[in-house]
């Protein structure tokens, strides 16, 4: 019988050595088994799944990955992370891969999913929480899509679902503090 080779990937490129430090996850140690993108509730939306994000860090291909829309539809459910056999925190990756692709300055591959971001972190600066009115209002016309949802507003605000005004948090400031600490680790890290 021939002697079997064995492949071991060793992060020889930058974009793997880059992403196994900053995250503190083994990508390297992904077999491509595919039980994330198995369990992902959102891959069949995204151009390419969970397991080609892993091979292609493994491959360094970093301009594929943080230009692909995967990195901005995951929606951090931590299924991936849960099933997979190396234990590799496949959710905190993704996070990170955004993360990088707003720090390249790359547009974002689905600019929606980015807008809503930014908007849904302003109302917790702003309020503490989560002001699901002005979050509309902000994520419509910053996307754009000036009349997105519009018709369901008299129901959602007839059965109470939507306040009209804004209600802060009791911990404002300690949000705000947190806030700022973000920020100021950001801008260390850039
Ligand atoms: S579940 Fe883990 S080992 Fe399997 S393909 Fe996904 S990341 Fe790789
Ligand atoms: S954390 Fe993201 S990539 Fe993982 S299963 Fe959930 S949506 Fe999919």
């Amino acid at each position: 019988m021939p002697e079997q080779s064995v492949i071991v990937l060793e992060p020889a490129n930058d974009f793997l050595s880059f992403v196994q430090s900053h995250t503190g996850e083994n990508v390297t140690s992904c077999y491509q088994c595919g039980k994330c993108t198995a369990g992902c509730p959102t891959a069949y939306a995204m151009d390419i799944t969970p397991r080609q994000v892993m091979r292609g860090i493994q491959l360094g291909l970093k301009d594929e990955i943080l230009d692909s829309s995967a990195i901005w539809l995951c929606v951090c459910c931590q299924t991936c992370s849960l099933r997979c056999p190396r234990e590799i925190d496949i959710a905190k990756v993704i996070e990170s891969l955004r993360l990088f692709s707003q720090a390249e300055g790359k547009p974002p591959a689905q600019r929606e999913i980015a807008v809503f971001h930014s908007a849904f972190l302003q109302q917790v600066r702003l309020f503490g929480r989560v002001y699901e009115f002005g979050l509309g209002i902000t994520y419509n016309l910053l996307s754009r899509h000036f009349f997105n949802n519009i018709k369901r507003l008299p129901a959602l605000l007839a059965r109470g679902k939507l306040k009209l005004l804004p209600q802060r948090t009791k911990g404002l400031a300690n949000v705000r503090r947190i806030a700022t600490r973000v920020k100021e680790l950001e801008r260390k890290s850039s």
